[in-house]
């Protein structure tokens, strides 16, 4: 947190928005009124500027920026333009520049999410206003913030040992990286385990699957968890802890070969898998 600032970042509490709207030369104003969103921008609650400007990313879009912020003594910052995966940097970067805290600015996406899409002029300008007024809205919560680096553990928890959990398996192990795979069926596998071929090819599933199955039990890497589920989930990004539940066996899972005779011999059903239907206690229904 800034100390300078109070925590909505102005160093008397109160909030003064500058709101930027970007034409992205033809790309947005030929569908959305630009300057209709603008002067309708104008009329909310905090806004100090609002201003229109052909590329608001080059270097005289963001000046007009700085200069705004300096002129007007603004504390926040929006722009309506692109979406902020493109440039959200660059303008959180002018923000520093003026001399406000990059954290509060917020982008609102009238070109991807609004011209792009739309061919009707008045209803995108409409969703336009709707887009600026909630990035307006929004900004005056936010809080000075500064970054800070935390150590996060590169492991990864995969739910689900079907083919596309298995493969993802495979390809963070081929990374370097530790992988913790959990089933909650006896085996990995899932439904690609159930067909007989795949489409489009019609290439036989097992023939595809098993290698995989197998490499997966042969990377020290993966850690693999089946017949068990996610039962807790605590932490933060990068620093996740989770409770796994190990379901028992019944079986020493070092002597067992996988033949399968129990299973098929087994009278006890009291443990249902995805392939079981139980009415009430009875089983009614079982693919194997
Ligand atoms: S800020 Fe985005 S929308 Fe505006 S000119 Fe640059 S790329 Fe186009
Ligand atoms: S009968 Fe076969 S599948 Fe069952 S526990 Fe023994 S080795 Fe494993």
């Amino acid at each position: 947190m800034d100390n300078k600032l109070s925590t909505n970042g102005s160093p008397n509490g109160e909030i003064r928005i500058g709101f930027f709207i970007c034409h992205c030369g033809v790309n947005i104003s030929t569908i959305v009124n630009v300057a209709e969103v603008r002067d309708y921008v104008a009329t909310l609650p905090h806004v100090v500027v609002s201003k229109d400007y052909k590329f608001m990313c080059s270097d005289p879009g963001q000046e007009i920026i700085i200069n705004a912020v300096k002129t007007n003594k603004l504390n926040r910052v929006v722009v309506a333009a692109c979406s902020p995966l493109m440039h959200e940097g660059t303008f959180r970067g002018a923000c520093e520049k003026a001399g406000i805290n990059k954290f509060l600015f917020q982008m609102a996406n009238i070109r991807e999410h609004c011209s792009w899409v739309h061919d009707d002029k008045i209803r995108a300008t409409e969703k336009a206003k709707a887009l600026a007024h909630a990035a307006v809205k929004r900004v005056s919560f936010h809080v000075p913030m500064t970054v800070k680096k935390a150590k996060v553990n590169p492991d990864t928890l995969i739910v689900g040992g079907g083919i596309s959990g298995i493969q993802a398996a495979l390809d963070i192990a081929d990374s370097g990286n530790n992988v913790y795979l959990v089933e909650r069926e006896p085996s990995i596998g899932g439904k690609m385990a159930l067909f007989d071929k795949t489409f489009p090819t019609l290439d036989c599933s097992a023939c595809i699957l098993t290698p995989k199955m197998v490499s997966v039990g042969h990377r020290d890497t993966i850690k693999l968890y089946t017949w068990s589920e996610v039962v807790a989930v605590s932490g933060f990004l990068g620093n996740f802890k989770v409770t796994i539940k190990k379901k028992a066996r019944y079986v020493d899972t070092d002597k067992c070969t996988g033949c399968g005779q129990c299973w098929s011999h087994c009278p006890a059903t009291r443990f249902p898998s995805k392939r079981q239907v139980f009415f009430g206690d009875k089983l009614i229904n079982e693919k194997r």
